[in-house]
């Protein structure tokens, strides 16, 4: 595969992301799927879909885990709903992400990620040491499956991310780099961020937003692409730094307006295309 092919999030019947025909649309050749639902996670659901994105010209290079009841409503919600870090929905949705996961492997696919959740900084929390054990758990069955996991970015800082991976030591973990979510949840500076963590990074969302007034206490905005805080010249610069040679995977959240998400994603394809052409 070429270095950089372009990417697009994108969902089947469930979860974030453009539906299909629009990444077809867009010419974007691999996508993030974000894993459909139960009833679509089949064997033969598998079959269908494969042939379906192989007619297309289109590779999944990861597929993402979601749960039902996840909220990305404010700081707060997100602590309280996302992942596998909250205790009521930990066991049922530990469940699900290893279906996930081996559905991932009937599409051919060996990379499966997630939003693990809001991990307490206190590495003595119980919920902290909860987290730990359940990633590993996770680890280990992805390994089963010849998988690797990667942890999307957002709510750590890098050195809490650092801390956390050594704390699971897993060989098959990594990061998906997300610089958006570290302005929006207020987790710390892109760029110098992902100098820091470079090393286990094998995915990315491109994706850009503003700083909050008060980061780390309420929401920043997500904006489309270029018309953020992160910086995309200097993001693929540094990614070039760090030796990533991986998708460039656009991820714009507004499925209410997918005619705008559309025309913002087809002006991210093709800022990321005059910029990979200039850097690489
Ligand atoms: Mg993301």
């Amino acid at each position: 595969m070429e270095k950089w092919p372009l990417g697009v999030f994108a969902s089947i019947d469930a979860g974030l992301g453009v539906h299909l025909e629009v990444v077809k649309e867009l010419g974007v050749p691999t996508i993030h799927l974000h894993a459909p639902s139960k009833a679509s996670r089949t064997p033969e659901k598998a079959s269908e879909f494969t042939a379906k994105l192989k007619k297309m010209g289109i590779t999944i290079s990861v597929v993402f885990g979601g749960f039902e009841g996840e909220s990305y409503a404010d700081i707060p919600t997100t602590a309280k709903t996302v992942g596998l870090v909250p205790p009521e929905t930990r066991a049922a949705r530990t469940a699900e992400m290893k279906e996930i996961a081996d559905f991932a492997r009937l599409l051919g696919v060996d990379i499966v990620a997630l939003h693990v959740g809001f991990v307490p900084h206190d590495t003595s929390h119980q919920l902290y040491k909860d987290a730990v054990a359940v990633t590993q758990e996770i680890c280990d069955h992805c390994k089963g499956n010849n998988q690797r996991l990667h942890l999307e970015t957002g709510q750590e800082s890098p050195e809490g991310l650092l801390q956390f991976h050594g704390d699971v030591d897993r060989d098959n973990l990594f990061i998906n780099f997300d610089p958006a979510n570290m302005i929006l949840y207020g987790s710390g500076e892109p760029i110098e961020a992902l100098k820091k963590v470079g090393k286990y990074v094998r995915s990315v969302h491109c994706k850009d937003a503003t700083w909050a007034d008060k980061p780390g206490e309420e929401w920043g905005a997500e904006v489309p692409l270029g018309e953020g805080d992160v910086g995309f010249e200097n993001f693929l610069s540094t990614l070039k730094e760090i030796g990533y040679d991986g998708p460039l995977t656009i991820e714009r959240e507004i499925p209410q307006e997918p005619a705008r998400q559309k025309e913002e994603i087809g002006r991210g394809v093709k800022l990321l295309t005059e910029l990979r052409a200039k850097i690489l």
